[in-house]
């Protein structure tokens, strides 16, 4: 070990603990499957895209017989917004996403690799940081934080002129020992960067979802502990990982360009790396016909509570994402029609290369499927809970009918093929809206081959006289009976001479149901 360098690393953070205080203090996990982690940053609400990669997370380690905990990455301070890691937590819980280990939001965290929150391991990252400058792989950098791009190509132009090196080697990498002391004596901030080793060389890689890969090694002096003392995401994230002894960092794709800086920072500590998997992102077409990611800042739907409030179940857009995520699980799903979602045998190598388009038909689709097979009471039970929530004016009317809404959600549940009318719960109101005192039937229509007379005498009679069999079968045969009195005939009879009927028994249930209802 250079002396230079153990001296750098106790004038740079004189109070850091050795890290074997930590390497011992945090016990090695011993459970054979995977160890993986969420690790939401606070900056407001929880993405659909968080949503997508927690269920990745829990049931990886589910099916493996392993472990997924919750860490929150709170050190970005100028991004966090109040109270947004327990809301973080709160939305994942409402979905059945929360984890049995780490981070809990307002009720603090549980296990132990705590604490979970990043913002209450600094002492852990200078320990790590102390270490890296020992090892002679970190050096201080005085040089002030450049504000905005023009300032760091300035800076990069200045390097080129005056060295003619590589332009991602800091300047400050050779500044003498005395130097920085003389710094450090005048009280100038440092940031502290990575002293890269790393050359033009590409190498092989293998991703768990990406497969193999042409990686560049790392030529950065990256930052990774800021003058502030917290650490930058790539620190944070090899030491966390490490201690807390995740498997597999699953994780968006969006860093996969920034892992050569991960992979050099593992190696420089001599860790054995961690197996990565970088997942595809949620897209949707963009105005220009192009496809691009969902976006907090464009698209309601990016938020996760923006399904809840459409009334969509949640487990219809969990369906829907395990359908995203594997494409098999339809397959799965229609052999397992009773198993819990979460039993599902999720694989990371199955999961596609290609960005899903988010498709709201689909997700459509297993809504209705979902609902149809519910009883009538729980229909009614989920939309109360939604309307508490979300609909003040459709609670009232839920609640004050409860007994006819009841009845009418019954019709056509519980047989082979069920009534798939309601997506949604936000759908129930409008849509029986005909069973309500208030309810005013404005139907328009066409009259089109149907004798008026005959059609207004046969509802007049039908409403005073139908006898409301139960059995469908015998309604039917009932009203085809009634409207006979009236000249309507079956639609066979009704070819054969269509002038000599007042019109057919489809036209005779058309203005039944549109009488009604008032709706084709
Ligand atoms: N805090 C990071 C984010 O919210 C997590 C990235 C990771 O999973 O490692 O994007």
């Amino acid at each position: 070990m250079d002396k230079n360098n153990e001296m750098l690393a106790d004038l740079l953070y004189p109070n850091a603990r050795d890290i074997a205080y930590y390497l011992n203090k945090y016990p090695m996990r011993t459970q054979a499957g995977e160890v993986t982690r969420l690790a939401p940053s606070p900056t407001g609400y929880l993405h659909i895209g968080q949503l997508y990669q927690a269920l990745i997370h829990k049931l990886i380690a589910r099916t493996t017989g392993g472990v997924y905990y919750l860490r929150l990455e709170d050190t970005d301070n100028k991004r966090e917004v109040e109270n947004a890691g327990n809301m973080a937590y709160q939305w994942l819980k409402k979905f059945g996403l929360e984890a049995e280990e780490g981070y809990l939001g307002n009720l603090g965290e549980v296990g132990n690799y705590a604490p979970y929150i990043q913002s209450k391991r600094l002492d852990i990252y200078h320990a790590f940081a102390h270490e890296l400058v020992r090892l002679g792989r970190a050096f201080p950098c005085f040089c002030a934080p450049r504000a905005n791009k023009d300032e760091i190509l300035a800076s990069r132009e200045e390097k080129l002129n005056s060295t003619g090196d590589i332009e991602e080697r800091d300047v400050c990498r050779d500044l003498s020992i005395d130097e920085i002391k003389e710094n450090l004596r005048l009280n100038k901030p440092f940031a502290l960067r990575l002293k890269s080793l790393g050359t033009d060389r590409t190498y092989e890689f293998y991703d768990e979802i990406k497969g193999k890969r042409d990686l560049h090694e790392n030529m950065k002096d990256d930052v990774l502990i800021k003058s502030n003392g917290i650490p930058v995401y790539a620190f944070a994230h090899v030491v966390d990982d490490l201690l807390m002894g995740t498997t597999v960092v699953i994780r968006g794709q969006e860093w996969f360009q920034s892992l050569p800086v991960h992979l050099e920072l593992s190696d420089a500590f001599n860790f054995k790396r961690f197996r990565y998997a970088h997942t595809p992102d949620i897209c949707k077409l963009g105005e220009n016909g192009y496809p691009r990611k969902i976006s907090k800042r464009l698209d309601p739907e990016a938020k996760a509570e923006y399904y809840l409030m459409q009334g969509y179940p949640i487990n219809a857009v969990l369906e829907y994402l395990l359908n995203l995520i594997n494409s098999d699980f339809e397959l799965w799903r229609k052999n397992n029609p009773n198993i819990s979602l979460f039993d599902f045998p999720l694989e990371l190598k199955k999961i596609g290369l290609n960005n899903p388009l988010f498709d709201f038909n689909k997700l459509n689709d297993i809504s209705k499927t979902i609902i149809s097979k519910m009883t009538a009471e729980e229909v009614y039970d989920n939309a109360i809970k939604w309307a508490i929530e979300y609909n003040k004016n459709d609670y009232d009317i839920l609640t004050k009918h409860k007994d006819k809404f009841l009845s009418v959600l019954s019709i056509d549940r519980g047989g082979d093929r069920p009534r798939k009318d309601i997506v949604v719960y936000s759908d129930i109101v409008k849509l029986y809206d005909y069973i309500l005192p208030s309810f005013k039937n404005e139907f328009k229509f066409e009259l089109g081959n149907v004798d008026k007379d005959k059609l207004i005498a046969f509802l007049i009679n039908y409403q005073e006289n139908f006898s409301m069999p139960i059995d469908n079968n015998a309604w039917f045969n009932e009203l085809k009976e009634m409207s006979s009195n009236f000249n309507f005939a079956d639609n066979k009879t009704y070819k054969q001479n269509t002038t000599a009927y007042a019109g057919n028994i489809s036209d005779v249930s058309r203005f039944v149901r549109l009488a009604v209802t008032g709706r084709e």
